[in-house]
């Protein structure tokens, strides 16, 4: 069977068989397949989907293409938390430090700015010093020391998906929901967790708008952990607006450092205890979310997780003075304005995909995969959907590389915040929860 021909049966709606698959993923990862032909596949599953058996061949094909985290001997649960991605979503880098300083190890593998949302790993980056690039040695040998690691995909873990990830990222395929899970559970189950949480993202700013998709691509990455071994529940948080205020790379490291304080806003701080919560309960640390909160308040408020961080942060190289002064610590854009409310009126929308792509307009994000990241740049978003103000009042803080592109981004943000008179149909920040036994709506937490 040719690749040539995989992609036409595929076009035409046809089934591709596991071992023909593991065949294909084998050999992209090997070089042998041409990065064309594997965005041709890419584009008809996006249009042609994939059933539940050739999902998971993918993932496992994608699994198998590199190695493990070896962590059996650990006498700790082994947890991770992973977003399907959105704008503003700095959740990873404050919820890490903090899970592991309740006792958990966490050895967490993020990824990339991807499309319009933007990734852990360049946000970590922005830290002088810090790498993420750990081989699997170093990273078990933290994951020991400090029971945490933030690290990207080195080229043993599932380096299959790290190319291909990459490639649908520049040919407009990521919004397909086989391709997420597989991608995301290989990555996920490489890590050799005793349980995972996935946070899956819904609203316009997420990769999955819709609210039946969104719990589809929840399913689908659930039933591929449990039949791996891996107990994996999923938050479905909204991603209608940016979560928090900071939208870029150093800004989003600052306004962890914020929680991690105690401080920062609410939204994040909401979806961050509820995730953690999850957390702590499939490692098995507390028996209910009200215990499992608790116990997270008690750990940010006491300064732990906080210290776990600086203690992350300079075994990874960074530059720990990030934690005590973090804007002095990080780059600074050359140009920083503020963008006003041109009329009085309730903030009706802002629209996280219009704020993602400024980003990149800014240089904070790529459009091709060599490209280099900006960390200084992005926004400060204070407009929150049902805000009152008053003309003149601010929305946003530009932080521009120079005056033409900070004009450009003044022109995206006058297209993303929209004002009016009513007040806009509040959302859930935290709408349901998702296991193998079924969907749970939850109560209203908060509201974007
Ligand atoms: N995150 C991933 O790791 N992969 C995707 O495809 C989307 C989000």
């Amino acid at each position: 069977m040719t690749v040539v021909e995989l992609i036409e049966r595929k076009r035409d709606g046809g089934r591709i068989a596991p071992a023909e698959l593991r065949a294909l993923m084998a050999a992209y990862a090997k070089g042998e397949v041409p990065d064309y032909q594997l965005s041709a596949f890419a584009m008809a599953v996006f249009f042609r989907g994939m059933d539940d058996a050739e999902t998971e061949a993918l993932m496992a094909a994608m699994l198998e293409s590199g190695s493990r985290l070896a962590l059996d001997h650990l006498a700790v649960p082994r947890v991770d938390k992973h977003s399907t991605g959105g704008v503003g979503d700095k959740v990873s880098i404050p919820l890490a430090p903090l899970i592991a300083a309740c006792g958990v190890a966490v050895p967490m593998m993020s990824g990339r700015g991807l499309g319009h949302t933007g990734g852990t790993l360049d946000k970590l980056e922005s830290i002088p010093g810090f790498r993420t690039r750990l081989s699997l040695a170093e990273a078990a040998a933290q994951v020991e020391r400090l029971h945490c690691v933030l690290i990207g995909q080195t080229a043993e873990i599932a380096p299959a998906d790290r190319r291909f990830y990459a490639l649908r990222d520049a040919t407009a395929t990521v919004e397909a929901i086989p391709l997420i899970a597989a991608s995301i559970m290989s990555k996920k189950l490489a890590e050799g967790l005793t349980g995972l949480v996935l946070d899956v993202k819904t609203g316009a700013g997420a990769f999955m708008t819709k609210l039946d998709d969104s719990l589809r691509l929840a399913r689908t990455m659930i039933a591929i952990g449990e039949r791996h071994g891996c107990p994996t529940v999923a938050l479905l948080t909204d991603m209608d607006a940016p979560l928090g205020e900071a939208c870029g790379n150093a800004v989003e490291v600052v306004e962890s450092v914020e929680l991690l304080k105690g401080r920062g806003p609410a939204d994040l701080r909401e979806v961050t205890l509820a995730l953690g919560a999850e957390m702590l309960l499939v490692a098995g640390v507390d028996a209910d979310r009200a215990a499992a909160r608790a116990r997270l308040e008690r750990t940010l408020a006491s300064g732990a997780a906080l210290e776990k961080f600086r203690a992350i942060v300079q075994a990874q190289g960074g530059d720990p003075r990030v934690v005590d002064d973090p804007e002095g610590t990080l780059a600074a854009a050359p140009v920083r304005s503020v963008f006003t409310a041109e009329r009085a009126g309730i903030v009706q929308r802002v629209e996280p995909r219009v704020i993602g792509r400024a980003i990149t307009a800014l240089g904070g994000g790529r459009t091709k995969v060599e490209d280099g990241i900006d960390p200084a740049v992005g926004f400060l978003i204070h407009a929150r959907p049902g805000t009152v103000v008053a003309k003149g009042d601010p929305l946003a803080t530009i932080l521009a590389p120079d005056a033409a592109r900070e004009a450009e981004a003044r022109a995206a943000l006058a297209r993303a915040i929209s004002l009016g008179d009513e007040a806009p149909a509040p959302r859930p920040l935290v709408s349901h929860r998702i296991t193998a036994r079924g969907v749970e709506e939850l109560p209203v937490a908060g509201a974007s």
